[in-house]
């Protein structure tokens, strides 16, 4: 592929997880010139469940209809207006507050069903399996050469870090040394499974397994859902943490004695879950980017999107919600520098209108993005009764602020924001140009 100044820009994705995939399928929809790059084999997602919310639903769509098309088939209509129901799971069973989010909303699948259905609108000449990053040059032409751990190397005109929780090129761009380089443990940990849905419902009842259910606790909750057109239920058991996570893994070995220990004094239906568990399990140590949250997304030529940029626990189900939204953002000042590379009404080189579209994608995505490390963390003290202005008994002011924790997410005007970013690039590429901060440099 060509990187001359002269020529459209191409851009490289380093990571083929949800955000990275939706931002090659923007690019793809868009005409803009990519590759994505994957560590692993093939595209590889857990089995595990994963629901959309409803902005990233509507982002999906402004993405390519396609792609909605594709989360539709994957996922099970019901026809029906859907709530988020959270249930006093350590006491009675009793549903204590109900939010509705809209007919057909946040529905479930499995990770491995949505990747494997996107992926298929990637022509398979634009992803290179078996790639894991290693270091990043940024030159002085404005081209960043990609050494990858086989040797390897690669160019292009930007390179967006879409490669997880604990992004290499995070590190690369903000520096090794840097505390924000490193997610945190956020002292929670979960276990997941997904069950036959016959057996869930000799233990649940129909109607506690036709929809999301949340059930709160003290320094615990499970959320429960349908997958699989209704044939599984997810199941996801969180539980507050005392002690420090030693392992340099995120995972660990586990069995269902130790959740059937943790959740010994909750009511039957929820004792009658833990029992549908494999005898063996992982449990997973929630880590996220609160503590040191990553001071900005764009260094020159180089971003950060999607859990790579701001990883935050699950208990509002939209860290992909989010990567979506960046994807789609990143798309649409890529498409416009695109442009403009070819306009040249801004009398800028390419480099200069590569970072321009780097500079706009963080000041429109910034705030937003680092809203929700912290949102997740309030959300769970909600969620296992620790809350410090709502406690275990105050139904009303759960729902008040479970309420305003969901709907800061939920209703992002999707429209507007693709508006703002491009408007944001044609306000900074047609400023005044600057001298670059980011001459020749090299990441190891
Ligand atoms: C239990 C749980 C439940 C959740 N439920 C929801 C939910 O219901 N809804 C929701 O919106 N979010 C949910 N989330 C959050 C969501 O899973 C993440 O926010 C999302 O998957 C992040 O996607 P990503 O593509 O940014 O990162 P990842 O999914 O981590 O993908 C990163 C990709 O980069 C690759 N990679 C890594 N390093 C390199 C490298 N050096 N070089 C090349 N490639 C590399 C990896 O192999 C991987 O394919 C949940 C999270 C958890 C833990």
């Amino acid at each position: 592929m060509s990187t001359d100044t002269n020529t459209a820009i191409h851009v490289a994705i380093v990571g083929g997880g949800i955000t990275g995939v939706i931002l090659a399928l923007g690019l793809e929809k868009r005409g803009v010139s990519y590759t994505l790059f994957e560590r692993a084999p093939a595209f590889t997602e857990i089995g595990a469940g994963i629901g959309f919310s409803p902005n990233a639903e509507r982002a999906l769509k402004v993405v390519d209809p396609k792609v909605h098309e594709l989360y539709k088939k994957v996922t099970t209509s019901t026809g029906e207006e859907e709530f988020f129901t959270w249930v006093n799971g350590n006491e009675n069973n009793e549903i204590i507050a109900s939010l509705p989010i809209g007919v057909d909303a946040f529905q479930g699948g499995r990770r491995s069903e949505f990747l494997e259905a996107w992926s298929t609108l990637i022509p398979s000449a634009k992803v290179k399996f078996s790639k894991e990053i290693e270091s990043l040059l940024q030159k002085d032409d404005g081209k960043v050469t990609l050494k990858f751990k086989d040797g390897s190397l690669d160019e292009a005109d930007i390179v967006i870090g879409c490669d997880g929780i604990r992004s290499r090129v995070r590190q690369l761009t903000l520096g090794e040394a840097n505390p924000a380089s490193y997610p945190r443990y956020s002292k929670k940990f979960c276990f997941r499974a997904l069950l036959p849905m016959g057996k869930a419902r000799e233990v649940l009842g129909e109607a506690r397994t036709l929809s999301r259910f949340m059930y709160t606790g003290l320094d615990a909750h499970a959320i429960t859902y349908p997958v699989a057109g209704g044939a599984l239920l997810n199941v996801l058991f969180v539980v507050t943490d005392v002690n420090p996570w030693l392992l340099e893994r995120h995972t660990a070995p586990g069995t269902r004695g130790e959740v059937v220990d943790l959740f010994s004094g909750w009511h039957s239906s929820i004792r009658g879950l833990v029992d549908l568990l494999p005898e063996k399990l992982d449990k997973w140590a929630i880590f996220d980017m609160y503590d040191y949250p990553a001071p900005y997304y764009n260094l020159g030529s180089v971003a950060l999107a999607g859990d790579a940029a701001h990883a935050s626990g699950p208990h509002l189900g939209s860290g992909a919600g989010f990567g979506i939204e960046d994807g789609l953002v990143l798309a649409t000042v890529l498409k416009a520098a695109d442009e403009e590379v070819e306009a040249r009404q801004s009398g800028k080189n390419k480099t200069q209108i590569c970072r321009d579209a780097l500079a706009a994608y963080n000041t429109v995505r910034y705030d937003r993005d680092q809203w929700l490390p912290g949102a997740t963390r309030e959300s769970v003290e909600l969620f296992h009764w620790r809350h410090k202005e709502v406690g275990s008994k105050d139904h009303e002011k759960f729902l008040e602020r479970a309420h305003h924790l969901f709907h800061t997410i939920w209703d992002n005007d999707i429209d507007e924001m693709v508006k703002t970013a491009a408007l944001e690039f044609k306000d900074v590429v047609f400023k005044q140009s600057q001298p670059s901060l980011y001459g020749s440099r090299i990441s190891q």
